[in-house]
This record gives C-alpha cells, structure tokens and sequence, in this order.
C-alpha cells in the first residue's frame, strides 16, 4: 500500500498550487472509508475557505455543446489570467463502468493549459454521496487557487438538482428548435437557471437560435420574480466560432455584482451549507439503518404496505423509527 500523505502535506502541496496532490485530495474526499472522509475534513477546515471564487453549474443534454463551449469559455477565462477548474459528475459512470465522459477529446486544449484543471467526478453509488464529495472538490479546488469552477452536470435527472445546490450560477445549455420534452428539459430546470444559452448558433441555425432566445427570454420572463430580483438572461453562442463567449462571462460577472449588492451572493452560499450538513446527516443516517437487516426487512414489508394504501407514510415511518430505537436498545 502506498504510504498515506499527512494532512500537512495535503495543505502543503493543495496550496503551493501542486495539481498532482489536488487531484489525490479529491480522491480522499471522494473515497467511501470512513478514515478518508475523516482526513478530507481535516484537510478542508485547515485550507479554510477561500476568498473571490464563482461556482458555476453547467447542464444540457448530451451533444447540446457542452464541452466545445468548456473549453471556449476556458479559453476566455484565462485569457484574462484567470485560474478554472472544471469538474464533471458523469451519472452514467457508475452503470456502465464506462463513461460517456470518458473518450479523451473532450476538452483537450483545455487540459493542457497551466491555469486550467478538469476533473471528471464519478458519480458514486448514491446521489446523497455525489453532491457532498463535489462540494469538498470545489473547496479542495478554490483552495488551490482556481477562482472559477465549472461543475458540468450530463444528461437530465436528479443530479440537476444536486448541483444547483452546489453553485453560485447555474448555466442550462439548449438547443434551438428541438424542443423542450426532446432534450428532456423538464419545466422545473428552466427555473432552476440563472441564464440560458442557446448553443450553436452558427451557419444555418443563427435564425433559429435567434427566435429561441426571444422565446425562451419570454418564457423566462413570466416566472414569478427571484427574492434577490436577479432577472434570468437568455444569450446565444457559438462555441466553435468563439462567438458571444465573452458575453457570457460578462452576465456571470454582472450576476455575481448583482448578488453581492444584494447580500445574497454569500446568504446563497450559507443556506447551500446548511442544507449539505442536513443531506449529510440524512446519508450517514440512511447508511447506518442499512447496516441492520431487520430493519431492511422491515422497511421492505412498509414499502410495500405504503404503496397498496394498507398504511399511511408517515405511519410507516414512526414504525420503522420505533424499531430502530428498540434495535438501538438491545445493542
Ligand atoms: P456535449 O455532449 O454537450 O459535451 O456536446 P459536445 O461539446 O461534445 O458537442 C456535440 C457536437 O456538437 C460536436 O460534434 C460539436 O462539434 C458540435 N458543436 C458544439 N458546439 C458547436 C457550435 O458552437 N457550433 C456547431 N455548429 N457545432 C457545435
């Protein structure tokens, strides 16, 4: 077994700007045994938090551009001197031991820059356990200095959700013309974004792009106001002709001002670290009723109840609670 770097040298090397040692502290936060989760801890209170980052969430559906646009936008940002990290959560990883994040490609001219750092996440087994190691990813990244971090989401599901959590801006990424139940967009996404970008609009499709942002910008428009009265953009791009890169940049920075005079941009941020704590809790508590097989067994009887009508919900779960406190009794 490899000998196991002290949470020092962690520090150490996360702050002198050491990638390798970055990359091997995301593993820590990412392993499952207990004594690593512990250590990830340690290392993130010690690195404590750092100061002027923007997280950004990243979603659309596989082909909508998401990587061609990373690795314009990448190009932008540090550019302009800027440090960015990019981490990927692949959902798909885990079923098919595959990815479809996987073929080198993607992002290539990104991962070579010095002032870029991509990292595909796997999913892990369970949802409760991706949002958490992504966030001590993000920690582990702005404390090595990255300012921007890009967390890209693929394909449509729960893990939307998730990462709105994690981010201060959350970028949906769409396709003009095809429709919102073809690319999976559920209603509920488009209210989760900050902004929408419709990619590709090169060649042929600008006139599609074009009447997509009006109605995607009207559609937007009818929702019921944000408390912190940042209004949701619409923009266009073209990641292969690097065309409207630079605005997007822009409407992150103005939302981010925006938020800042507002107090929100910290307030959103504290209320993301309140919920992960409870999304913690509740995961470590899930576990640990898993370890005792009668309380598996009981709650596959409940489910079962709860599902043909015979007991209510919350009734199930005061049994099930019940039992637990007697299994905690005889142990
Ligand atoms: P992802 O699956 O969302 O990451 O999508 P990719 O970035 O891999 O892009 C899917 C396909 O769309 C690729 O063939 C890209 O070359 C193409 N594509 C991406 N961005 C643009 C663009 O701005 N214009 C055009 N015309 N094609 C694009």
């Amino acid at each position: 077994m490899k000998p196991r770097l002290s949470t020092d040298e962690y520090a150490a090397g996360i702050a002198s700007g050491d990638r390798v040692i970055l990359a091997k502290a995301i593993s820590l936060a990412e392993s499952t045994l207990p004594e690593d989760q512990q250590q990830a801890g340690e290392l993130i209170s010690k690195l404590g938090p750092a100061k002027n980052t923007i997280r950004i969430g990243i979603t659309g559906v596989p082909g909508v551009g998401k990587s061609t646009f990373i690795e314009a936008f990448g190009k932008h940002v540090t550019s302009l001197n800027k440090r960015l990290a990019v981490l990927t959560i692949d959902p798909s990883s885990q079923l098919t031991k595959g990815s479809i994040l996987g073929d080198k490609t993607r992002m290539d001219e990104l991962s070579k820059n010095p002032l870029a750092f991509i990292r595909p996440t796997a999913s892990g087994n369970t949802l409760g356990g991706t949002a958490g190691r992504t966030r001590e990813a993000i920690l582990l990244c702005e404390a090595a200095g990255y300012e921007i971090i890009l967390v890209e989401t693929v394909g449509v599901g729960q893990s939307e959700t998730q990462v709105k959590n994690l981010v201060d801006f959350f970028l949906l990424l769409m396709l003009a013309g095809a429709g919102d139940e073809l690319q999976g967009i559920k209603k509920g996404i488009m209210e989760m974004a900050d902004a929408i970008l419709i990619t590709k609009a090169d060649g042929d499709n600008v006139r599609r792009a074009k009447e997509a942002q009006a109605d995607y910008q009207h559609a937007l428009n009818l929702l019921t106001e944000t408390d912190s009265g940042w209004k949701p953009k619409v923009l266009t791009c073209s990641a292969l002709s690097y065309m409207g890169i630079k605005e997007v940049w822009q409407t992150i920075l103005s939302f981010q001002e925006h938020m800042i005079s507002k107090g929100y941009y910290q307030a959103q941020r504290n209320t993301q670290t309140v919920k992960a704590f409870h999304e913690a809790f509740d995961y470590l508590l899930r576990n640990e009723l898993a370890k005792y097989p009668e309380l598996r067994v009981k709650a596959e009887t409940l489910e079962a109840q709860v599902a043909n009508q015979k007991v209510q919900a919350h009734q199930a779960a005061g049994e099930l609670m019940e039992l637990y406190r007697e299994v905690l009794r005889q142990s």
